[in-house]
């Protein structure tokens, strides 16, 4: 009962904190409010559903899958945000309708060839690597438009814009120089391919998201905020 009444709260407090930066930074349209669900389960993720979100960001594919297999209304968005592995490329072609972690020409292909037939496209996101961490997944800027050519070329992908997760800082000043710098390599992404649908910046997470929205942030990406804590270590 008080996880209930903790995760509608939770929601409605992030919900007033958009709008409040939305107002501040001056953004006409909120960003799509994304809740990331590792490590909860399928009882927990329904409160955030009973509050109103429909997309869902999910790491793992095998917990997302069991999760999927009991979350069944037609209205949920399923995002994958993980690191992809090539096996998995088809499981996740199969179960979600965003991709934001797509950080290399194979995976590009195989999700394109993969996506089934009898679905619509899927949209995508180039994850990349703002910060040159080494320990970090995604491309650095200077291959973007290199992968982005490919993925446009792809008939059953839509290449949708930009995921980033920046080194963690509380500084709001050296966030927002992060999501900038994102923020910027869209637009460079947008006049090289003018006629491609590219809308979507897709960072922010609990810790950053007035600064992502300051940016521009059209998906925010928040799990601790709406959930609680998660545990340390992951299996
Ligand atoms: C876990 C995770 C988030 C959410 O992080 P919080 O700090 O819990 O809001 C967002 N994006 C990605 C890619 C994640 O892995």
């Amino acid at each position: 009962m008080s996880t209930q009444i903790n995760i509608q709260n939770n929601i409605a407090a992030i919900q007033a904190r958009i709008e409040a930066a939305c107002q501040l930074y001056q953004r006409q349209s909120p960003p799509i409010l994304m809740a990331v669900t590792k490590t909860r389960n399928a009882a927990e993720i329904s409160e955030a559903i009973a509050a109103g979100l429909t997309h869902l960001g999910e790491n793992y594919l095998q917990e997302a899958l069991d999760k999927q297999r009991q979350l069944t209304s037609p209205e949920l968005q399923w995002h994958f945000i993980g690191p992809i592995q090539t096996n998995k490329t088809r499981a996740i072609a199969s179960h979600f309708d965003w991709v934001h972690s797509v950080d290399r020409a194979k995976i590009i292909t195989r999700l394109n060839d993969q996506r089934p037939a009898e679905l619509p496209p899927l949209n995508v996101c180039l994850q990349i690597n703002l910060n040159d961490e080494s320990s970090k997944a995604g491309i650095p800027a200077t291959d973007v438009i290199e992968l982005a050519a490919l993925a446009l070329k792809q008939p059953r992908l839509i290449l949708r814009g930009l995921m980033a997760i920046p080194v963690q800082t509380s500084n709001a000043q050296e966030q927002r120089q992060n999501f900038a710098a994102l923020e910027n390599i869209l637009t460079d992404l947008k006049n090289a391919f003018p006629q491609a649908s590219l809308d979507t910046l897709s960072m922010g997470m609990s810790g950053d998201m007035e600064s992502a929205i300051a940016e521009g942030a059209t998906i925010v990406r928040i799990g601790s905020d709406i959930f609680g804590p998660r545990p340390t270590a992951k299996p």
